[in-house]
């Protein structure tokens, strides 16, 4: 990895002051910044730093109280919050995430990080993140549904199909999503379909949008597997989690020949060495919100169970490995690994699942390495389709949905190619989704005046 180009260090240094310990926010606009030292150079209009810092300040950063009745008739207290990061392009557009590890940090990068993932997509959306650190695990419908209306009561006066339109992150699915539509439908008296993406498709959702995260992720990979005039065919691919971006990897992957042999979740791993059986793993997961241990009990003697602790899932010798469980889950020693055995892929379904030493290791040892903000904009893309369809009033059929997607990932596989190649950098995706991603935003707020 490249190191920061001088004339940007003050940027970094005003965004560490101005958001002191917010380690992941700080990670994420390093990354970014370190590949910008390239653009300056070669266009030194885009090194105005008012320009950059001004990028790196989200639009507005709304933190409020979610006050709910449990289960027991105890009054529980979250916290909620909504980035606004930028709306250069389009409405601010991501999803919400519920997990206790959630702060404003974890949403500032995540909102960061969506900013330009969004512009990548080619699609008029700007870039939020919203969520909680309500931790869903073990709770009741009842609770969930509480939560979810306490949270809209406040958020929805934010919101609205030309503002801001949420989605589903971690922890938030489509039992989610309905809850909080209903209560913004409730609260405000419209039929705004277009305010949330990811909803079920009886009340106005897209076709292939619950697949798209997994699916965009594996095409992107297959792109990228291409140029070295390769493919999934016959490889043998590692993907962490089990969640939706997981288990829709997992799908695609086997379409496309591969052989997925590892999944997990926050309590471990299982290999399967004959390959992942997705119907299991839908029903684990999907039906019983069950444990991933589960699997193996259910599996006998062709899988086992490695608990939290005992090792990673990178461990697990593979060709390619789709990292889709959450931020920095994939360390520098993991990266080791993996190159040691022989990795030729990596596409993360997460977003920033490798650390920054993690990254330096790939593409020292000249790994594909297809960052997030590229590799799983599929989601957010197809998200972006289901707004055209509200618009419009329409409903597409699963194959033309899809098909748009996959055009979508090519142009954004092509996209990054061609920036890393007009940059003198061949096969670094990170500094290609960076660069076009950033330019693309940074033309337009140029556009906007000082706002
Ligand atoms: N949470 C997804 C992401 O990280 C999807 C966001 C959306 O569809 O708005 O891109």
């Amino acid at each position: 990895m490249t190191s920061i180009d001088e004339k940007l260090q003050p940027i970094l240094a005003s965004v560490i002051r101005r958001n002191a310990g917010e380690a992941e926010f700080h990670q994420a606009v390093q990354g970014v910044l370190e590949s910008l030292g390239l653009v300056v150079a070669k266009h030194p209009h885009y090194l105005d730093q008012a320009l950059i810092e001004r990028i790196c300040e989200p639009e507005r950063q709304i933190i409020f109280r979610i006050p709910w009745v449990d289960d027991a008739g105890h009054v529980q207290i979250n916290r909620g919050f909504r980035v606004q990061f930028n709306s250069a392009l389009g409405p601010y557009k991501g999803g919400m995430r519920f997990h206790p590890s959630v702060n404003v940090g974890i949403i500032k990068f995540l909102g960061f990080a969506q900013t330009f993932k969004n512009a990548l997509t080619g699609l008029p959306i700007g870039g939020g993140k919203g969520g909680s650190d309500f931790d869903p695990k073990g709770r009741s419908e009842g609770e969930i549904m509480r939560f979810c209306q306490s949270l809209m009561t406040e958020l929805h006066r934010h919101l609205g199909e030309y503002t801001d339109v949420p989605a589903g992150d971690v922890g938030v699915g489509g039992r989610e999503i309905g809850y909080m539509f209903g209560q913004f439908k409730r609260l405000t008296n419209r039929y705004e379909a277009g305010v949330f993406t990811g909803k079920a498709l009886a009340y106005g959702g897209s076709r292939a949008r619950t697949e798209a995260t997994g699916y965009g992720n594996t095409y992107f990979v297959r792109a990228m597997l291409e140029t070295r005039g390769s493919s999934f065919d016959g490889r043998k691919v590692v993907v962490s989690g089990s969640g939706n971006v997981a288990i829709y990897t997992i799908e695609k992957v086997q379409s496309f020949g591969g052989k997925v042999i590892a999944c997990s979740d926050s309590s471990g791993y299982v290999v399967d060495e004959s390959g992942i059986d997705l119907a299991l793993i839908k029903e684990i997961k999907d039906v019983r919100r069950g444990r991933i241990g589960e699997y193996a009990k259910a599996r006998g003697a062709g899988a086992h169970f490695v608990p939290a602790g005992k090792g990673s899932v990178w461990d697990v010798p593979c060709d390619v490995a789709m990292p889709s469980a959450t931020q920095n889950e994939l360390s520098g020693k993991d990266a080791a690994t993996l190159v040691k055995n022989g990795v030729i892929a990596v596409g993360e379904g997460a977003n920033m699942p490798s650390t920054p030493e993690a990254i330096r290791l790939f593409q020292e040892a000249r790994v594909l390495f297809g960052p997030g903000k590229a590799a799983n904009a599929g989601g957010v893309a197809t998200s972006a389709l289901e707004m055209q369809q509200n618009a419009s009033r329409d409903s597409w059929t699963f194959e033309q949905t899809e098909e748009r997607l996959a055009t979508i990932m090519r142009n954004i596989h092509d996209t990054c190619a061609a920036t890393a190649d007009e940059y003198g950098a061949p096969g670094n995706y990170v500094l290609g989704a960076n660069i076009a991603g950033f330019v693309r935003v940074a033309e337009a707020m140029q556009m906007l005046g000082v706002i």
